[in-house]
């Protein structure tokens, strides 16, 4: 039988004029829920355990000023053509706790407490979905940072300023650690966002942990099975990773690309919190042609939760097909 509209229409009406079990009907009107369910997602990469921990997300009205070389409404446009609002623009944030058998190891930390008391806890929610997840951060053995934004390193300290992650060794990238503590670019950035993220940096990493850092360098492991790799361009240090284990293997872009839509969608795109642009857009052909080649699944940061995919070309650019949900870990 073809089910037309009219059918549907009518058949909904009928069935709502006769309630199935009238005896059964509720005295009081539910409460509506004010709150989603905690964030996180777990899922297996060989013998290691992934857990991606959602920091929540941030939302703020589409400028001209967001993407350097495309105007608002193209950006709009594209941002329509993935059934999104076209006049504002949504970053998602997703660390990651990896439980690898032996260690208990963070990667970025998200954009930390004081974020969430300024975003009325829209963002700034690692800690309370990590403890959520059934996670310690005393029990936490190493924190692995991707770069120095503010997004992934805020996370290190707690609403009282104290450590986040009191007992862990925390791992940066060698070449993002000599970039943001040399004086000299320090005293070179241009006014505004530049020297607030120096600011910022040497605040987290001098003040607060006191430089107790380990400079990791490129193309070997910094925990077991976490290879880091130089994906530079966002920032001068910017570091991805390969996760590996059997023949398990997840590609961990950090910020290769922001959001899929529009920066997959959209490579050649330059984002204003691109520090190198040309770099970040070479890089983010480069890696996501392997991605494509090799099927290799990604975990993006600024995916949306839980941001596990795979990458498909589409034209000149790309598009991110999200792994289905995993009832079963
Ligand atoms: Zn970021």
């Amino acid at each position: 039988m073809e089910l037309s509209r009219r059918h549907a229409l009518t058949g909904a009406t009928a069935i709502a004029a006769a309630p199935l079990f009238p005896s059964l009907q509720a005295k009081a009107a539910t409460p509506v829920a004010d709150k989603q369910a905690p964030s996180f997602y777990r899922y297996k990469v060989g013998d290691i355990q992934v857990t991606v921990v959602s920091d929540g997300r941030n939302t703020f009205p589409l400028e001209d000023s967001f993407v350097l070389n495309a105007k608002k409404e193209e950006v709009g446009a594209a941002l329509a053509q993935a059934f999104l609002p076209s006049d504002t623009m949504t970053i998602y944030f997703a660390p990651l706790v990896i439980n690898t058998g032996g260690k208990l190891v963070v990667i970025d930390t998200g954009t930390g407490p004081v974020a969430k008391a300024n975003s009325k806890g829209l963002n700034g929610l690692f800690a309370d979905n990590m403890a959520a997840a059934g996670f310690d951060p005393k029990a936490v053995d190493m924190v692995v940072i991707s770069h120095f934004h503010t997004d992934h390193v805020n996370g290190l300290l707690a609403a009282d300023g104290t450590l986040a992650f009191p007992n862990a060794e925390v791992l940066v990238p060698a070449v993002e650690w000599k970039f943001w503590m040399d004086d000299g670019e320090m005293s070179r950035a241009p006014a505004g966002r530049m020297q607030n993220l120096f600011k910022n940096n040497r605040s987290v990493f001098e003040a607060a942990l006191k430089k107790k850092v380990t400079p990791y360098e490129w193309g070997k492991d910094v925990a077991p099975g976490l290879l880091a790799v130089d994906t530079i361009g966002h920032t001068p240090g910017h570091t991805s990773y390969v996760l590996s284990s059997g023949a398990g293997k997840v590609y961990i872009q950090s910020d290769v690309t922001n959001n899929p839509n529009p920066f997959a969608t959209h490579p050649g795109w330059h984002a204003f919190f691109d520090q190198d642009a040309d770099m970040a857009e070479k890089t983010r052909r480069k890696v996501y042609d392997m991605v494509v080649a090799e099927k290799l699944q990604v975990q993006g940061f600024h995916y949306p939760f839980p941001g596990l995919g795979n990458v498909v070309k589409d034209g000149d650019g790309y598009r991110v097909v999200p792994a289905p949900w995993n009832p079963a870990i």
